[in-house]
């Protein structure tokens, strides 16, 4: 009993939704006896058509600790949907699956949040888990969905389900602080430390606020929902997409260099311009970006998103502006001091 009340102290002692998933999978390798072959978590990532399983974290017998693939891997590169069908019929059907193959006993538990299905447990033991055991699995999932509930109050925004602004320091500073990927190991070459891997886009409604005067605020809080739709349709599972505020969004995001950037951000603001919204028909954004530097803080980069977001309000909005751009063309100063490295 004292080792299932350290072991719950212990799940709900990170506020990181990582650790969160590692220290589930080592609790219940513990608390399960004998201790399981395997334990994962996998979530459901990508576009509708095109759905993936992402290794949130694993843990097998032997393993020191557990493993998960990098936050920033490419969809394509996950195993599709189709290729674990008891996974999927487990996150299909909300349903626990349970699948015995010889040697190997898998059990497959559904998990998911009030406001969306994540994805699926599973276990691997040498019998079957027996009606116990499944007992105290659900009742850890339960915590655990209880916990991620707490987790997206304080860190989502209400209407839109974005993450809000209080949770954008920290994320920052983890992205700044994490390695790029090894773009080096694909074609031999190193990435040019003038290239930035991670991006940060300041996003504006045009002329929101006819938007409220003429239609109303529900109408307008109904356009706040559906941009928000739109980001998640445009960028890719891992970028982080937050609402600031109002009507000011912002992406984190890390990718290939300045053209990839852009193209996403222009992906955005298409989709923005050709969507018909209910009642208030066309809208746009206008859209500001600019690479992580070394040492940047939360403030200065997004500073620089700004000033690029004022320029491009200032030209006609509507458009996407990149920081780095408009200070090489002497549209914009640069602020900070001459010489800095830019490191992703
Ligand atoms: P610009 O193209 O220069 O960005 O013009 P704008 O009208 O969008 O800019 P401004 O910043 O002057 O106005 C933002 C408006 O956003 C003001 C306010 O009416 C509206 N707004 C801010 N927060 C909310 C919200 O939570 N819900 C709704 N419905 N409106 C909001
Ligand atoms: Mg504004
Ligand atoms: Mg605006």
């Amino acid at each position: 009993m004292a080792e299932l009340v350290d072991h719950l102290a212990e799940l709900t002692g990170f506020r990181d939704r990582e650790l969160l998933d590692v220290t589930l999978v080592g609790v219940l390798r513990d608390l399960l006896q004998p201790s399981p072959a395997s334990v994962a978590i996998y979530r459901s990532v990508g576009e509708p058509g095109n759905e993936r399983w992402l290794t949130r974290a694993r843990q097998r017998a032997g393993d020191m600790a557990a493993s998960a693939d990098p936050s920033w891997v490419e969809v394509d590169q996950l195993p599709v949907h189709a290729a674990y069908p008891s996974r999927l019929e487990a996150f299909r059907r909300q349903a626990i699956v349970t699948v015995a193959g010889g040697e190997v006993h898998s059990t497959l538990f559904p998990v998911s949040t009030d406001r969306e299905s994540l994805g699926v447990l599973e276990i691997e033991s040498a019998a079957a888990l027996d009606e116990r055991d499944r007992r105290m699995v659900l009742s850890i999932l339960r915590i655990y969905h209880n916990f991620q509930g707490l987790l997206d109050y304080s860190e989502r925004d209400t209407l839109t389900g974005l993450l809000n602004r209080k949770t954008f320091d920290e994320s920052f500073l983890k992205i700044a602080a994490e390695p790029p990927p090894a773009a080096g190991s694909q074609d031999g070459r190193r990435v040019a430390p003038s290239n930035p891997r991670s991006w940060l886009g300041v996003i504006d409604i045009d002329h929101f606020k006819q938007v409220n005067d003429r239609f109303g605020h529900l109408i307008g809080d109904e356009v706040l929902l559906l941009l928000s739709r739109l980001m998640r349709a445009s960028f890719r599972f891992h970028d982080r997409l937050y609402r600031f505020g109002g009507e000011e969004f912002v992406v984190l995001m890390r990718c290939a260099g300045p053209e990839a950037a852009m193209l996403a951000f222009e992906r955005l603001r298409r989709n923005v311009e050709q969507f018909a919204f209910p009642q208030v028909g066309r809208i746009s954004v206008s859209i500001g970006f600019t690479g992580l530097r070394a040492g940047d803080t939360p403030n200065a980069a997004f500073e620089r998103a700004d000033r690029a977001v004022y320029y491009a309000k200032s030209h006609g909005r509507n458009q996407v502006a990149h920081h780095a751009d408009l200070v090489a063309r002497g549209e914009l100063d640069d602020e900070a001091k001459v010489g800095d490295v830019e490191l992703f």
